[in-house]
């Protein structure tokens, strides 16, 4: 399957159906051309993974093309940083614009020419109101607004002023140029919009070439067309704003592409805001853009979610017209489906309470061939050693087992996964109680950890060889938010769980010590992990993905949490 056909998605949706009728029709001459616009002044987040999912996916069934056009018209606030970033995670995705890269600043001449068209249509003028009389002068939903006393300056006199804006006469602020539509418009947005406002400010860029820059809703529309987009996919925040896009575009006798809206995702536990990310990261509270904690596609990527699996996440949820919060277990649930397909399994021990097996000849190791995979013998198989001391969970074991508890306890019977059945024969606890090292016998007839006699064991404990095993570090994550909507707080940051990170220090099988950053496993019955690039030679660190509930650990119950 190739990176783009995985963006499809096979169900029918309004948007497809609308697209589809419109190809059927031979409106656009049958074509399909869509746009993802991110504004570069964010990492993108799995909110911006239904976007390219939907239209990536959405060119690829029609046959149609993407462009990834950045939205760089608010030069305070975007740098090259995010840029970068967003090429690198929209390729990761699977979203392919092959020479389709544009930037809104790239128009920024045509813009302004479009802009002096305007006011030669008598469209547009030049207000001097400052900031807070624009405002004032707006009204309300339920007033209209008021016409400025500048609305009416002459062609020449706005084409002058709008000349020494651009030349840089002006302080910020000082005049903004406004379209000239209806100021008791229903729609607010429709009231006089700005279409350029001062801005002395360096651009990443154009650099310091301009000092007025134009507005999103002018900007948008016109780069749309300019490239030629048939369905130009927004979220529902902007239905208002369609108005003010076909306003533009047929002021100005452009080619006009359709603007269809979309619910925006949100998803439980977590805040899906740049403005909210942005505090995250730049106060501290996580370890940068890229902390498996966030949802960021670089935290997704680096926690070791598979793009696979946010794309199969992206198709489940679907687009809709009604906003709506999704559980973030269902992200989970896409990660370990594909997971469960895609990753070998091996055996670490997170929390190891040290068994000594005494009928077990000392010095003596014996290698066991285990398979990597129980249901896909291609996985292959790995050997694993065996020896007298090995180290199990500390919660697999339970000197007062509770009912219904089958792991290992004083007295019962186990079998160590692929190895031998062990029975307990002695537990040692230092001065204060706590146990420290369980004294065990074996069953040398039980070699493979089959049952010699046909007698059962309940339970099945994964296990590693102490003298052989692999220290490694381990990040096990949980919500960075206690709440489930944490984004509906007044103080989102005082909803933050304090144990979303814990870090432990884990045993490993010997075979793993070749694994390289990026790589998966699944530790058996503890969850899937990824290969940290925190890792040195000497010291692997995993980042638990997610952890593991699939039948057989919920027999054996869920061991870490
Ligand atoms: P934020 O509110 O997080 O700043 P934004 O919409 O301003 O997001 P952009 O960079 O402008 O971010 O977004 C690029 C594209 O991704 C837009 O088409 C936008 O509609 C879409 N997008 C952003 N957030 C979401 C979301 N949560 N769900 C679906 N699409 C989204
Ligand atoms: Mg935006």
């Amino acid at each position: 399957m190739s990176k783009t056909e995985g963006l499809a998605s096979a169900s029918q949706d309004f948007i497809r159906t609308r697209i589809g009728a419109d190809t059927a029709s031979g409106r656009y001459e049958g074509r399909v051309h869509t746009r993802f616009p991110p504004e570069p002044n964010g990492y993108l987040h799995i909110g911006h993974a239904k976007s390219i999912c939907l239209n990536f996916g959405l060119a690829h069934e029609f046959g149609g093309k993407t462009n990834l056009r950045f939205d760089d018209t608010n030069p305070t606030r975007e740098e090259r940083e995010y840029v970068d970033s967003i090429r690198r995670d929209t390729r990761w995705l699977g979203g392919e614009w092959g020479e389709r890269e544009f930037y809104a600043s790239n128009y920024f001449e045509q813009l302004y020419q479009f802009a002096q068209q305007l006011i030669l249509a008598g469209k547009a003028y030049v207000d001097s109101l400052n900031a807070d009389e624009i405002r004032e002068y707006r009204g309300t939903l339920t007033k209209p607004g008021k016409e400025s006393p500048y609305r009416n300056r002459s062609i020449e006199e706005n084409l002058n002023l709008f000349k020494r804006m651009r030349a840089g006469e002006f302080k910020d602020g000082e005049h903004v140029l406004r379209a000239k539509i209806d100021m008791a418009a229903p729609n607010m947005v429709m009231r006089d919009p700005a279409l350029y406002r001062i801005r002395h400010v360096r651009h990443h860029r154009t650099g310091e070439t301009w000092c007025i820059y134009p507005m999103y809703d002018y900007a948008h529309c016109i780069s749309d067309s300019l490239e030629h987009i048939t369905h130009s996919l927004c979220t529902l925040e902007f239905e208002n704003n369609r108005e003010l896009y076909d306003w533009v575009l047929d002021a100005l006798n452009l080619y006009h592409p359709q603007q269809i809206e979309f619910a925006r995702l949100s998803l439980t536990y977590t805040v899906l805001s740049k403005r909210k990310l942005i505090q995250l990261v730049q106060g501290g509270y996580v370890n940068g853009w890229d902390d498996p904690r966030l949802p960021t596609l670089c935290g997704l990527r680096r926690r070791g979610c598979p793009p696979e699996a946010l794309r199969e996440f992206c198709a489940r949820i679907g687009v809709a017209r009604a906003d709506s919060t999704v559980d973030y277990s269902l992200l989970e649930f896409c990660m370990r489906e594909y997971l469960n397909a895609a990753t070998p399994r091996v055996m670490a021990v997170l929390d190891p309470i040290k068994v000594l097996i005494e009928n077990y000849p000392e010095g003596q190791v014996e290698m066991f061939d285990m398979p990597f995979h129980p249901e896909d013998p291609s996985f292959g198989s790995r050997q694993v050693p065996f020896a007298r001391e090995v180290y199990i969970e500390r919660e697999d074991f339970a000197e007062v087992p509770p009912p219904k508890f089958h792991r290992l306890s004083p007295g019962r019977e186990v079998r160590l996964r692929y190895a031998y059945f062990i029975i307990c024969k002695e537990v040692i606890h230092d001065e204060d109680g706590n146990v420290t090292e369980l004294r065990c016998k074996y069953d040398p007839a039980s070699r493979g950890g089959a049952s010699p006699d046909g007698r059962k064991v309940k339970g099945t404990l994964h296990w590693v060889a102490s003298k052989t095993a692999l220290t490694v570090e381990a990040r096990l994550y949980e919500h960075l938010f206690k709440v489930e909507h944490p984004g509906a707080e007044e103080d989102f940051l005082s909803c933050l769980n304090p144990d979303s990170l814990r870090t432990v220090t884990a045993v490993l099988e010997p075979a793993m010590a070749g694994l390289k950053v990026g790589e998966r496993v699944q530790f058996e019955r503890i969850g899937y992990f990824c290969v940290d690039e925190d890792s040195t030679p000497g010291r692997l660190v995993f980042n638990r993905t997610v952890a593991l509930k699939d039948p057989w650990v919920r027999q054996q119950q869920r061991i870490v949490t």
